[in-house]
């Protein structure tokens, strides 16, 4: 399976906060090519099905609420090692335990509004990817 490819979304709080712009340009200086990028809402049922392996945790429930909550931005990110090296770009899950300079520590305010989601695996990457886009919406 290829390695070099990850998927993320910018979270309803970070769109509404106006870190759009700010954590894409982290991202493209970071060297991470966007494959794909589109800026929809998640019904709560389209969110719940995203988190489905977060189904039993006690966070679920607040987790597909807020994930549905605003608009949020998909993208496919394309750079060697991409997994790895997004899941440091973006830090911790909990904000405050996020190191300085990451997404999460400069633009994320606690550990349910973090600001953006990064793939944990290629497995779930290339899953996360085909979830929102097809074959044309890829460059
Ligand atoms: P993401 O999958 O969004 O990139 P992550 O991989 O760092 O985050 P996960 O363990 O996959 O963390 O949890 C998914 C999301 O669920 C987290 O981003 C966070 O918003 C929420 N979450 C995780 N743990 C908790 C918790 N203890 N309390 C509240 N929300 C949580
Ligand atoms: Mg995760």
């Amino acid at each position: 399976m290829e390695n070099n490819k990850t998927f993320t979304m910018i979270k309803p709080d970070a769109v509404a906060n106006g870190h759009i712009g700010g954590i894409l340009e982290k991202i493209i200086k970071s060297g991470f090519k966007i494959v794909a990028m589109k800026y929809i809402s998640l019904s709560a049922e389209k969110a719940g099905e995203f988190y489905s392996v977060h189904k039993e945790r006690p966070f679920y429930k607040d987790l597909v609420a807020f994930m549905s909550s605003g608009p949020i931005v998909a993208a496919i990110l394309e750079k060697d090692n991409a997994i790895e090296d997004y899941r440091k770009l973006i830090g911790a899950t909990d904000p405050s335990k996020a190191e300085p300079g990451t997404i999460r520590n400069l633009f994320a305010k606690s550990i349910d509004a973090n600001a953006v989601h990064g793939s944990d695996s290629d497995e779930n990457a290339k899953i996360e990817g085909d979830f929102f886009f097809s074959a044309f919406e890829r460059f």
